[in-house]
């Protein structure tokens, strides 16, 4: 099986979100192939989180249309998973307990698997307390793809890692999405780690979608001429943005 056969498709067609009188999308449109990865930049309150929510059915559209897999959302779907910021471990349990609940059926093997596939197995009886901040990131990431989902939504978890850990958590999303295929949609800050991971960036102002960029290099990626031109273009139009988002 290729990778393209285990992702699902995103389709969003004309869809509005309003939150009462505060409109956060107008009118968007975005088709995102099965097994790609895209990542969505823009500065803080333009919809990005919203857009996620969405996508996983911890939200709905106020008016147009969202389709995963060709299909209307009907509520949370496990073969959609998330990945926050904060690892939102629960404390009282342990890294592989915590582990657990993202495989099927709590299945024990699936989840020391995971723990395996992020470099974690050897802490996998370690409380979330006793982990460092990387750590329980991949601990959550492991936790998302225990379940092998089909698509992976990831809103800035590397945000608050430091630059070091970041490195090896990117590379970490990227070999797990080499191999189980599923679609990525990452939300992140950082131009840079959009342009490293994404087959696709897409910049948003407060009212959508203002740049839509394929990304045509090999991986891994080199920090090389053309990477840093795609970096370029990408930054000079979040910079233009800068002040047109609702909360900046
Ligand atoms: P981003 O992730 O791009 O920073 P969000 O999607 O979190 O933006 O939020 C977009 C806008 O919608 C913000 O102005 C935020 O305050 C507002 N918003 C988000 N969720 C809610 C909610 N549940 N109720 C009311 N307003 C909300
Ligand atoms: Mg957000």
């Amino acid at each position: 099986m290729s990778n393209t056969d285990k992702g699902y498709t995103i389709e969003i067609k004309n869809l509005n979100k309003s939150f009462g009188s505060l409109s956060v999308l107008e009118n968007l449109n975005l088709k995102i192939d099965k097994g790609g990865f895209v990542a969505i930049v823009g500065r803080s309150g333009c919809g990005k989180s919203t857009l996620l929510r969405m996508i996983s059915g911890l939200d709905k559209p106020t008016s147009g249309e969202l389709l995963v897999k060709g299909e209307k959302i009907k509520g949370v779907d496990s073969n959609v998973r998330f990945v926050f910021q904060e690892a939102r471990l629960l404390p009282w349990k342990s890294a592989l307990d915590n582990v657990r609940h993202g495989a099927p059926n709590n299945n024990k093997e699936i989840a020391l698997n995971a723990l395996e596939a992020v470099g974690l197995k050897d802490r996998a009886d370690c409380w979330p307390l006793i982990l460092s901040g990387g750590q329980t990131q991949r601990v959550a990431l492991a936790r998302a793809v225990a379940g092998t989902p089909k698509v992976l939504l990831l809103d800035e978890p590397m945000g608050a890692l430091d630059a070091l850990t970041r490195i090896e958590m990117q590379n970490l999303v990227e070999n797990l999405w080499k191999e189980q295929g599923f679609t990525a949609v990452l939300v992140t800050h950082d131009v840079s780690e959009a342009v490293r991971l994404a087959d696709r960036v897409v910049v948003f102002d407060n009212k959508g979608i203002v740049m839509d960029q394929q990304i045509d290099l090999k991986r891994p990626r080199e920090r090389d001429a053309d990477f840093a031109h795609y970096e370029k273009i990408i930054l000079d139009k979040v910079l233009k943005i800068h002040s047109s988002c609702q909360d900046e």
